[in-house]
């Protein structure tokens, strides 16, 4: 299945993941520069393919929402061509402590893009925020929150980006709509934490960090109550499995249905409970 490119206000696009994979955003200024929003390097391609369609002159700047690889591994690429790479601190200290082993392992399955990309390797943001920041372009300003909750929601480095002219918000992996998220490198405790103030967050368009966009608000902050509920849900099922009063074949069966029976993005659920179960336990 291919991805697919939508057009979620005036200057607002995004690469919709198939099957519940990575989004990422463009935000196009009036010159015809542009902000990206993640990268994944195994679909470049596509990337590339979304700037052309949308009539992208440049990449000005390349964000990332948090140091996960399936958002942060095209980071080399751009900064090959001379790009500025943004991102909270917590984003840039999670990748030096534990993204080389990560990138090494993500690209396991891939080697062809080490001989595509001669030195491809993780890339660190150059451009480090701790709290907030903003970055403008002709027409266009951004509004950089780092949200991760006492250092760690979903990931160390989430951050949320509210482009103000057009009321976008992109949530970042904090936020997955329709398919199961990955839980098991954040502390979901601390996740649920960072959601609550994103219930009363303005904007007109929502972008998750996978899954469909969201138009309006209100709709929005059923998806956000929805991913609340979710995690507060799995981690109390944590807890039984843990206890001896559930087995795990009964969490699993529980995580996929009722409310969660359409979800898609199924084998994260095993792979969740797998994670917490040896060792990951936040
Ligand atoms: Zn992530």
């Amino acid at each position: 299945m291919d991805s697919t490119i939508r057009q979620i206000s005036r200057s607002a696009y995004v690469v919709i993941g198939p099957e519940g994979a990575t989004n990422f955003a463009i935000i196009k200024a009036s010159d015809s520069s542009a902000a990206l929003i993640d990268a994944d390097i195994r679909r470049i391609d596509e990337v590339d393919e979304a700037l052309r369609l949308t009539g992208c002159a440049k990449v000005s700047y390349l964000i990332d929402t948090h140091e996960h690889f399936d958002h942060t591994s095209a980071n080399f690429y751009f900064a090959q061509r001379g790009i500025p790479i943004i991102a909270s601190a917590g984003c840039a200290q999670a990748m030096k402590d534990e993204g080389a082993a990560d990138f090494a392992r993500m690209l396991q399955p891939v080697p062809e893009l080490y001989e595509r990309f001669p030195g491809l390797g993780l890339t660190l943001p150059d451009v480090v925020f701790n709290e907030t920041t903003e970055v403008k372009l002709p027409g266009v300003m951004l509004h950089l929150q780092y949200c991760a909750e006492n250092g760690h929601s979903h990931s160390k480095g989430d951050t949320t980006i509210y482009f103000e002219e057009e009321e976008v918000f992109i949530a970042g992996d904090l936020l997955y709509t329709e398919v199961h998220p990955v839980t098991f490198f954040g502390n979901i405790p601390n996740w649920l934490t960072a959601l609550k103030p994103l219930y009363e967050t303005h904007y007109r368009h929502l972008v998750p960090g996978h899954g469909p966009t969201v138009d309006g608000a209100e709709s929005g902050k059923v998806y956000f109550k929805k991913m609340h509920d979710y995690l507060e849900d799995f981690y109390g099922q944590l807890k039984e499995i843990n206890s001896g009063r559930k087995s795990e074949a009964e969490v699993a069966e529980h995580m996929q249905s009722g409310a969660y029976a359409a979800l898609g993005k199924n084998r994260m659920v095993q792979r969740n409970i797998n994670h917490f179960l040896t060792g990951r336990w936040f």
